[in-house]
């Protein structure tokens, strides 16, 4: 036990560890509001017991400007579907805003917030985040991933309060 503290001493320690691990915040860690927050968490309320999706957009990267919530037209609790039209009209919107789509986000009503093997397959615009919103605990727990061929990587996903 003592042993391994004092390697995890060591890391943080690190002039490489430190210095690559805070590029890796600045750069690409995710901020919403909490009125921005509150809407897409209420949504995923709402869809219980289905899983709830929709787009995350804004105008610089990592800040989230406004919520797009999408109709599962599966009505599954384990997945997502929204059709191709309703996907190019609400990109539309957002593109009338000034905005880009930052995050797609989708609910995990009984399931940890992390991507499941079809979320990876399915998630193909690798500069597009993935937000999950997990419902199985009762303080609704979300994470934020960047994709990658079958993998991924946490990213910081900040609430501003203020
Ligand atoms: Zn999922």
């Amino acid at each position: 036990m003592a042993r391994k503290i004092k390697n995890q001493e060591k890391r943080w320690n690190s002039p490489h560890y430190f210095r690559s691990s805070r590029n890796g915040i600045d750069g690409d860690m995710m901020k919403i509001s909490k009125t921005l927050y509150d809407q897409m968490i209420n949504h995923g309320l709402q869809e219980l017991p289905y899983e709830a999706c929709g787009l995350l957009a804004g105008a610089e990267q990592g800040h989230i400007r406004s919520v797009w919530p999408l109709k599962n037209e599966w009505k599954s609790s384990t997945r997502f579907y929204v059709s191709k039209k309703v996907v190019e009209e609400t990109l539309e919107q957002i593109g009338l805003k000034g905005q880009k789509v930052l995050a797609v986000y989708h609910s995990h009503p009984a399931t940890a917030p992390y991507p499941s093997y079809t979320d990876l397959k399915n998630h193909t615009e690798y500069g597009v985040k993935m937000v999950i919103v997990s419902y199985k605990t009762s303080y609704p727990h979300t994470k934020c991933f960047s994709i990658s061929e079958k993998s991924y990587d946490e990213h910081p996903f900040l609430i501003d309060f203020s």
